[in-house]
């Protein structure tokens, strides 16, 4: 048995309004004459949040396009971009949902590694430890700000950089960022947390330090989407303490059968993260009866549309590539299913599964 060694985060700071303190916590990580580079979800474009960014010296500030969920493409430009006008940078702090803080990590590795992002998309090929990174989420439930990867979509797959460089030196975890979420991503977004509670405490891989974790994110989701009928300060405040929980269970267990699914949905259909984990839970009964109720609950209780039909009118040919992608998660059907995993869960029964969503 060997016993994962696993990176975690440097810095955490915790608390509304703890965003103020941004200035004083990167002073120390600041080069001589080198920019913190400050990369920004495109939604706050033109929004208070951006007079709020500490800007010194040649400081700069980017919007970060997450109309698509990450392309190595998009990282490599940005990686170019700044070490063609910079040559090294200060840092990189990420400011967004998963999308930018996976941006923000991948940047920070690629101004020190060489190549393309995608030469990394896989476990533990990256040679270097990254510029300094920091990141802020404005929307809770991914556990990006905790986890060692950054999920990119490359030329062959979509994969992270899974490494130990790949963590954030710091965080700054303030609920208050999140306040404006519009409802149906926030929910979205939310359930991406509490599937991951749920594929992890039904795993095989479960241990006692991620059920810890787990099932407090797990109460935490409940007590955000099922007791309060109403949206408030300290939904934000749960919810962002849910996110990092369901993140740190997951690092010490792994996610299941929803993920595995919705992967292939992603490279196929462009399906973004939450979304797609949510159309798959609906039809999950078969492997987390209690989980899928309960989502389902959830569902009804926040008046939230989950899409139906998506897979209609597919060729066998698109099936087959998200069969492909979707098996290939091997650590994730393992985890779900057991070491037996390839006889329980065949190509057929997955096509079925598929064109049920
Ligand atoms: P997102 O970052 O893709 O953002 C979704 C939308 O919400 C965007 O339009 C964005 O502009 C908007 N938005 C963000 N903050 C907002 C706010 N405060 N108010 C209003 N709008 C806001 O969404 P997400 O669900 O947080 O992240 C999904 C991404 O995270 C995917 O790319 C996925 O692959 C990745 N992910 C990474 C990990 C990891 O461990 N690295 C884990 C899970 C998911
Ligand atoms: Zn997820």
């Amino acid at each position: 048995m060997k016993f994962r060694n696993f990176k975690m985060v440097d810095y955490v700071v915790y608390g509304r309004g703890s965003f103020n303190q941004l200035d004083e916590i990167i002073a120390p990580r600041r080069k001589e004459g080198k920019p913190m580079i400050f990369l920004v979800d495109h939604f706050f474009e033109g929004r208070p949040l951006l007079s709020r960014i500490p800007l010194r010296g040649n400081d700069k500030v980017y919007a970060a396009d997450v109309t698509h969920e990450p392309k190595t493409s998009y990282v490599d430009e940005l990686a170019n971009h700044l070490k063609n006008e910079f040559g090294t940078v200060s840092g990189i702090v990420g400011i967004g949902g998963g999308s930018t803080m996976d941006l923000a990590k991948a940047v920070s590795l690629m101004m020190t590694n060489p190549g393309s992002s995608a030469d990394y998309q896989g476990w533990d090929l990256v040679k270097h430890p990254g510029v300094y990174k920091a990141g802020i989420p404005t929307l809770s439930g991914t556990g990006a700000e905790v986890s060692r990867t950054t999920v990119l979509t490359g030329p062959t797959r979509k994969l992270g950089m899974n490494s130990d460089f790949t963590p954030f030196d710091q965080i700054v975890l303030d609920p208050e960022l999140a306040a404006n979420a519009p409802v149906n991503q926030r929910f979205y977004t939310g359930m991406d947390c509490y599937i991951h509670c749920i594929e992890s405490l039904e795993g095989t891989y479960l241990n006692e330090f991620s059920k810890s974790y787990g099932e407090k994110a797990l109460e935490l989701c409940r007590k955000v989407f099922i007791e309060k009928n109403e949206w408030n300060d300290e939904s934000d405040d749960q919810l962002m303490m849910a996110s990092y929980a369901g993140g740190m269970s997951i690092a010490y267990s792994q996610v299941g059968v929803a993920h595995a699914v919705s992967y292939g949905l992603s490279y196929l259909l462009g399906t973004k993260h939450g979304i797609g984990n949510c159309i798959v839970m609906n039809h999950l009964e078969e492997y987390y009866p209690d989980g899928v109720k309960e989502f389902k609950r959830m569902v009804e209780k926040n008046k939230v549309d989950i899409p139906q039909g998506i897979c209609k009118g597919l060729t066998d040919e698109q099936f087959d590539k998200m069969i492909n992608v979707s098996l290939g998660m091997k650590p994730l059907w393992e985890n779900a299913l057991g070491k037996d995993w390839e006889k329980i869960m065949t190509r057929e029964k997955l096509r079925a599964l598929y064109e049920k969503l």
